[in-house]
């Protein structure tokens, strides 16, 4: 069906998102990783990002925050930028895991690939692949780059949410050096544990977000800058990988109830991608028991009930002015 809606209905729409659900109680910050646990948990942000380059800010969207695991969709971008769709397949896979993001047992049950870049175990791997293999630095720049195209502007990296995480990151080794035990590592394992730990701690605003996932709702070319990031012909790959396994042990009843691809993070980041519509950011730190943030979740959610909109609804959207 042909759907028509106004900017000024999302900009009402996103309003009522963010005053519905800013009194919210529910979900407590992350505390595995001690900078976490001392955020604000007050914060809240609201951003969407419309393929005219528009963006709508609401709330705590300046505020850079730790990234965590949506950075896992950046560098799924990155080595499917450098090695095709075919080949990230092959070396890591596009398959829900069903279980927890760092979980172990995954990996042992599924010992022939690490199932998905948007798992922990997939996220390492997939840090191992970026190229040139061999050389840290030059991998770390790749992956700074490669964020900086998609959101238009370079995120920062939190020391201390870096030193944070390093400190206490003794599950996450575990994996790197169980995968490098079933040759799914394609670096030296430590480097790729680090960079995907430094990726981890890369502030970010819920704004850059919104414009990341802009930039995969229109087919990789950046809504703001205009910037050709990535072929067109990788966008559904990421779609149907953020809808597959982005929520975690969630994503089913996630894409059942909100009828988009969202990727969350411990840091309370949610990326959501309208293919050819929007890209939806929502900030909050308290999570749910999978790690998802309540709030974010519960705004995205908000908005594309409210407008009626979904990934298989399989309607034509025209956004008017
Ligand atoms: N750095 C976090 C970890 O590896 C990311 C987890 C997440 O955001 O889901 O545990």
């Amino acid at each position: 069906m042909e759907k028509k809606i106004s900017i000024s209905q999302i900009k009402e729409v996103a309003l009522e998102a963010y005053n519905e659900v800013k009194e919210q109680t529910g979900g407590k910050n992350a505390d595995y990783i001690p900078y976490l646990a001392n955020i604000d948990s007050k914060l809240f942000g609201l951003s969407i990002c419309l393929m005219n380059g528009q963006t709508i800010n609401i709330g705590d969207t300046d505020y850079r925050f730790g990234i965590e695991s949506v950075s896992k969709v950046h560098t799924a971008i990155l080595i499917l930028r450098q090695y095709g769709a075919q080949k990230v397949l092959d070396m890591i896979g596009a398959d829900a895991t069903g279980l927890p993001f760092n979980s172990i047992i995954a990996i042992l049950l599924e010992n022939d690939h690490p199932s998905t870049p948007l798992v922990n175990a997939g996220a390492i791997s997939a840090c191992s692949m970026v190229q040139p293999v061999g050389n840290p630095d030059k991998k770390w720049d790749a992956i700074v780059q490669n964020i900086t195209e998609l959101c238009g502007s370079a995120p920062q990296l939190i020391d201390e949410l870096y030193k944070s995480e390093t400190a206490t990151n003794f599950n996450n080794r575990s994996i790197a050096w169980l995968l490098k035990n079933y040759n799914r590592i394609y670096d030296d394992p430590d480097v790729a544990l680090d960079l995907y730990t430094r990726q981890c701690s890369l502030g970010i605003t819920a704004e850059q977000l919104g414009i990341a996932a802009g930039t995969i709702a229109n087919n990789g070319v950046n809504p703001v800058t205009r910037q050709s990031v990535f072929d067109a012909g990788l966008a559904p790959k990421i779609t149907s990988m953020i809808s597959t396994v982005g929520f975690y042990e969630h994503s089913g009843d996630w894409m059942y109830t909100a009828g988009i691809p969202a990727k969350s993070g411990v840091g309370g980041g949610v990326m959501a991608v309208l293919p050819g519509v929007m890209g939806v950011s929502a900030f909050a730190p308290p999570l749910d028991e999978a790690g998802n943030s309540v709030k974010a979740q519960l705004a995205v959610k908000f908005i594309m009930n409210k407008l009626g909109l979904g990934v298989f609804n399989g309607d034509n959207v025209t956004i008017t002015e």
